[in-house]
């Protein structure tokens, strides 16, 4: 990420929600984003997972400027590299849960992806309720379905915008500890954005922002890195 800032216009007003933030994360790294509501770190992490345009500044993904690239571009190194869980799940509330597992790996081009799709929502717990919709589940339910989703990408990086936020101690635990399985068994790089600072002091790296500047960038001393 390098000198990246973004300006929202609108009714006569300018909001800058990020201004000059660069870093850059290894491959395999854990990282989490935390800082005061607003600060822009749903914002950041829209760009870094290229969903959203910067107004000055680059992203880079293996090497790859995505902001240089067209919508469908982007939409392929999306789909080859990443993996997003949204704060509000997104699952498509006309699909079943197994099609909403289904639709990232269509969109792939991979064959026989049914019993795919299956495996996934076994890993997350849920393969009894592939038949059902989104509305039919609950919170935690649809936040696996989601990563279930996230998951069918095999992303290189899994960006994640509170991903335990709005669940159980249990139903977050469950889901944390998928997400460090991920990274541990397939080396996905994980970018957290969250208020949990529980959740943040068990990955490798805190980057701190405010007033959409990055004010610390530090690595987590702690024995229960990575659990
Ligand atoms: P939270 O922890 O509450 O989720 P956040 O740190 O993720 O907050 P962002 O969602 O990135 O913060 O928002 C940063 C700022 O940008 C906020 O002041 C927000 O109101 C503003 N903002 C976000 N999206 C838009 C938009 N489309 N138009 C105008 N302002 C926006």
């Amino acid at each position: 990420v390098e000198h990246l800032s973004k300006v929202y216009k609108g009714a006569g007003q300018t909001l800058t929600v990020l201004h000059d933030v660069s870093f850059s994360v290894e491959r395999g790294a854990t990282v989490a984003i935390v800082g005061p509501s607003g600060s822009g770190k749903t914002t950041l992490l829209g760009l870094c997972a290229g969903l959203d345009t910067s107004t000055t500044g680059s992203v880079l993904i293996n090497d790859i400027r995505i902001d240089q690239l067209n919508e469908d571009q982007k939409a392929q190194v999306r789909s080859q590299y990443t993996g997003f869980i949204f704060q509000n799940f997104q699952l498509l509330p006309t699909l079943t849960v197994l099609e909403n597992v289904m639709v990232p790996l269509e969109l792939r081009g991979e064959k026989n992806i049914r019993p795919i799709a299956l495996d996934l929502l076994e890993k997350v717990g849920l393969s009894d309720r592939g038949h059902h919709y989104p509305a039919q589940l609950s919170g935690g339910e649809q936040q696996r379905v989601a990563l279930a989703r996230a998951f069918s990408n095999r992303p290189q990086i899994l960006f994640a915008d509170e991903p335990t936020g709005n669940l159980d101690s249990e139903t977050s635990e469950k889901i944390i500890k998928l997400i460090f399985e991920l990274n541990r068994e397939a080396g996905t790089t994980l970018i957290l954005v969250t208020h949990d600072l529980e959740l943040a002091a068990r990955t490798q790296r805190i980057i701190r922002i405010k007033g959409g500047a990055i004010v610390s960038d530090q690595p987590v001393i702690s024995s229960e890195n990575n659990s």
